[in-house]
């Protein structure tokens, strides 16, 4: 065993060396996506999340540790008060070159504000989440979000010239309608897009979340019956497939995690808005990082705490809709863990 020293990379068992991260910096939300959040929801008490500057240190022990990717997410990041702060922090570790990309999976709803200085700080490309162009349709998806308010932030994220990822979640009998034309728009608009197969995540009624799984499988034999489909080799160490639509030339992301293993491959990790580190989007098992980020001012508890922990990253996940029933379902809404 070679000595260990600050910088050794984090390598879990499987070799598979950790250089994401995604770290959701609050549970709270201006919209209300009836996937993901119930409509009243209880949030955390403001104690229980980590600070700007406890996930500052947090973030910047990962970096240390060999994290090159580090994605924002929540709830909604754009909520959190004081939220740029933490972007300005983490634009130091562009500038030193430590860290690759610096980015955001967004609602698109704070971006008419944020967007320029997101930009300045070095934020290259966001993702921002749509299910529908219908403004009707969104209102019913997200309860509390109102279309126009989204497009303008995705008007203002180009301006700034930040490159745009539309995520749209695949809902049977909501969007299935709108596969063709979200693509058309994502042409004409130069915005990525990736489709999302709806997760079993939360404890929203499993008859409700079998309904509205549509394999996306068959979103891809339908865009095939309209476009030339050709499957694109790259892969980014997440769940994401991609092809290219001949046609047009746009590629399409599908990310398929439950009908798909993409466990091999993968090299990352999410901390959640109270320091709780999941090793594995589909398994329990994590690692509380509050408590040693708050039993000292050194990171060396914080370092032990991450190395023990990437030590028991699990193989693989467990979900499995090929049965009747929701197996391997887990009971986190992705708003804690942060999608
Ligand atoms: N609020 C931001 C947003 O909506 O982009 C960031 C957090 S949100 C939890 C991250 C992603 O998770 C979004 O693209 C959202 O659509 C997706 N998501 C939420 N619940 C989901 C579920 N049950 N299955 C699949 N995707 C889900
Ligand atoms: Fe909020 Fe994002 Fe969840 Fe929708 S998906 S409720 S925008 S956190």
């Amino acid at each position: 065993m070679p000595a260990r020293t600050a910088t050794t990379p984090l390598v879990d068992p499987f070799q598979r060396a950790i250089s994401y991260l995604r770290v959701s910096v609050t549970d709270r939300c201006d919209f209300r996506c009836t996937y993901c959040m119930a409509e009243h929801m209880t949030f955390l008490p403001k104690r229980e999340l980590l600070t700007l500057e406890e996930l500052d240190r947090l973030c910047t022990t990962f970096i240390r540790m060999g994290v090159e990717k580090l994605r924002i997410t929540g709830g909604e990041p754009l909520v959190r008060k004081g939220i740029m702060t933490f972007f300005e922090a983490m634009s130091r570790h562009l500038e030193s070159g430590a860290l690759k990309e610096l980015t955001l999976t967004t609602n698109g709803s704070q971006l008419a504000r944020f967007a320029k200085d997101l930009a300045a700080l070095g934020v290259r490309r966001v993702n921002v989440s749509l299910d529908t162009l219908d403004a009707e349709k969104f209102a019913r998806i997200t309860r509390w979000g109102r279309l126009p308010q989204v497009m303008g932030g995705i008007e203002a994220a180009r301006s700034a010239g930040l490159r745009v990822k539309i995520n749209a979640v695949a809902l049977k009998g909501f969007n299935d309608d709108e596969l063709l034309g979200l693509a058309e728009w994502c042409a004409k608009e130069d915005h990525d897009l990736t489709w999302i197969e709806v997760m079993p995540m939360g404890e929203m009624g499993e008859e409700l979340r079998l309904d509205q799984y549509w394999p996306l499988k068959d979103l891809r034999a339908r865009l095939a019956e309209r476009y030339t489909l050709t499957d694109l080799a790259e892969r980014t160490g997440g769940p994401a497939r991609y092809v290219r639509l001949e046609e047009t030339g746009q590629k399409i992301g599908f990310i398929t995690p439950l009908t798909h293993n993409f466990c091999e491959s993968c090299n990352r990790v999410r901390v959640t808005c109270t320091g709780e580190l999941y090793m594995c989007l589909g398994q329990e098992d994590m690692a509380d990082l509050r408590a040693p980020l708050r039993a000292s001012d050194a990171d060396a508890l914080l370092e032990d705490a991450i190395r023990a922990a990437i030590a028991r990253k699990p193989k693989g996940h467990d979900f499995d809709y090929s049965r009747q029933k929701v197996a391997g379902q887990v009971s986190r809404h992705m708003s804690h863990t942060g999608g």
